[in-house]
């Protein structure tokens, strides 16, 4: 039937940078894209570009484990999370693209009566929230999970808490189901444009340079993710972020077995299996700062052992192959989206392991102040001087495993 398929063209337009601009946005990963997206929608009447300074998906988007939820318990974060959920809900008929949105549900294990307690009250807060949560012991997870280790386990599984709403998305289906939107309502998207500095005047940012020479912008929007401390420093910011890699695995395609997610609650592991049959595993950030897109052995030890201590048949399938992606991890684990102390100068940044899942929600959001100036309701608290303050919405301290 393959063979049936002839003459697509492109999706988006190839075209030359501008000289100027109302709104810039740097960096072409899932956040730009989708920032460009909401802002052409539902704020239409004005100049934008997206400049990305390799090829659109080239960054984490195009390399996240593609986990979908909006599990969080703090109010910080809680309502931002289910705002995505929902946007995600709906987002193949907005864009008319097939992400391949698939709410095969999330099911995070505990393993003692401390970490049932939390979950519990982590459903509770997803409950008043509308995200939905589904609490269950170790005997109906049986039934569910039979192939997880029960009985010869170090840390025994005494039950998990499910959010079905959560699942998986196809990652590279959101970019360019975002791409096509934003072209398709006059977004010019320039790849292989990187950003090498800003233009500022008397406190207010007044366009960018870029590999491609000068571009003009009443406003610029940052949305680099792992580059976040590279590129904010060229505005002379020193930010609150480190750089680290997350690595994450997938195996031989095999025949369907895992119809969710699951998080191992005693230790780094989640696993998925995506509809090619591979099975789509992570873990832990790599434990030193880097800007490398890859990883090392240590933490690919240790997440094969949380594999096999949760379901240690995994030790007869092969790995296909393991990667990594730069995570902007902010120091309380929850994101940033807030004007800088330059005029002008907006940033999106923060997203540790978890942005993918923030993709619609973050861009919605990020258009909404860069149009009118003012925080979402749903972002009031992802101040950029929250540390400074005392204010930080400290969600990783309870929060679930990295995915
Ligand atoms: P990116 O795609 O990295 O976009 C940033 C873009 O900025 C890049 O394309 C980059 O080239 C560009 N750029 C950088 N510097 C410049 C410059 N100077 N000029 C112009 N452009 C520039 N999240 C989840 O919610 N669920 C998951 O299951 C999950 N799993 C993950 C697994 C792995 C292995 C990794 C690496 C990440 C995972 N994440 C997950 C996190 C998620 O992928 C990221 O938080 C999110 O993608 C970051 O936002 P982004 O898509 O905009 O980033």
């Amino acid at each position: 039937a393959l063979t049936g398929h002839k003459g697509w063209g492109p999706l988006w337009r190839d075209p030359e940078p501008k000289p100027a601009y109302d709104v810039i946005i740097v960096g072409g990963g899932g956040h730009g894209l989708s920032t460009a997206f909401y802002l052409s929608k539902n704020f239409g009447h004005l100049k934008i570009a997206v400049l990305e300074k390799g090829w659109l998906g080239s960054g984490n988007i195009g390399r996240n484990t593609t986990i979908i939820r909006s599990n969080y318990l703090l109010p910080g974060n809680q309502p931002f999370y289910e705002l995505s959920m929902k946007l995600w809900e709906n987002l193949e008929q907005e864009t008319n693209f097939n992400s391949m949105v698939s709410q095969r549900g999330i099911y995070n294990l505990f393993h003692s009566d401390g970490q049932r307690d939390a979950y519990r009250r982590r459903g509770n807060a997803m409950m008043l929230s509308e995200a939905g949560a589904k609490l269950v012991d170790a005997a109906d997870l049986r039934g569910m999970l039979p192939y997880l280790n029960f009985d010869n386990a170090r840390f025994p599984i005494k039950g998990a808490l499910i959010q079905p709403r959560a699942g998986t998305a196809r990652h590279d289906g959101v970019v360019w189901g975002y791409a096509r939107g934003a072209d398709q309502r006059g977004v010019d998207i320039i790849q292989n444009c990187e950003v090498t500095g800003f233009r500022i005047n008397n406190g207010r940012v007044e366009g960018v340079e870029t590999s491609r020479g000068f571009i003009g912008a009443k406003k610029v929007g940052v949305a680099v993710a792992g580059s976040t401390s590279r590129v904010m420093e060229k505005a002379g910011m020193r930010l609150p972020i480190e750089s680290h890699v997350l690595q994450a695995f997938v195996s031989e395609g095999l025949k369907p077995l895992i119809d969710n997610v699951i998080t191992f609650g005693a230790g780094h592991f989640y696993i998925s299996q995506s509809d090619k049959g591979g099975l789509v595993f992570g873990g832990d950030i790599d434990g030193y700062n880097s800007y490398a897109q890859r990883g090392n052995l240590p933490v690919v030890e240790d997440v094969l052992e949380g594999g096999m201590a949760l379901m240690p048949m995994i030790g007869r399938a092969r790995l296909l192959r393991n990667w990594g992606g730069i995570m902007d991890m902010s120091m309380d684990g929850s994101p940033i989206i807030d004007e800088t102390p330059v005029s002008g100068l907006y940033l999106n940044a923060g997203w540790c392991y978890g942005g993918f899942k923030a993709t619609p929600a973050s861009g919605f959001c990020f258009a909404h102040l860069l149009a009118t100036g003012q925080s979402h309701e749903v972002t009031a608290k992802m101040r950029l001087d929250r540390f400074a303050r005392g204010y930080v919405i400290d969600e990783k301290g309870v929060g679930a495993q990295p995915n």
